[in-house]
């Protein structure tokens, strides 16, 4: 029973925010900004994701602290990310 492998090439890697380790995308928690501006825990919501190692709340801590965190979710630049797309679609 050692078909479980934790070093599998196609499994997505993301960078913490936090200790800039870049780890499994399952040992990570993904926050979101949402529409109101508050960050929250999620996987699925679309826009810019800050992934922090899921095990550790000194990354979550860190991230706050070093602005990762904004950098990270920096909603201006996404929303304008989102309104060149528009413009882009409506254009046609
Ligand atoms: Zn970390």
């Amino acid at each position: 029973m050692s078909n479980v492998s934790v070093s599998n090439p196609t499994v997505p890697v993301r960078t913490c925010v936090g200790c800039r380790s870049r780890r499994e995308q399952a040992a990570l928690t993904r926050y979101v900004r949402d529409a109101a501006g508050e960050v929250r825990a999620s996987r699925t919501d679309v826009g810019r994701g800050a992934w922090i190692c899921a095990d550790s709340r000194d990354c979550l801590e860190k991230a706050v602290k070093s602005r990762g965190f904004d950098r990270a979710l920096a909603p201006r630049s996404g929303n304008k990310n989102t309104n060149l797309r528009n413009r882009l679609t409506m254009a046609k």
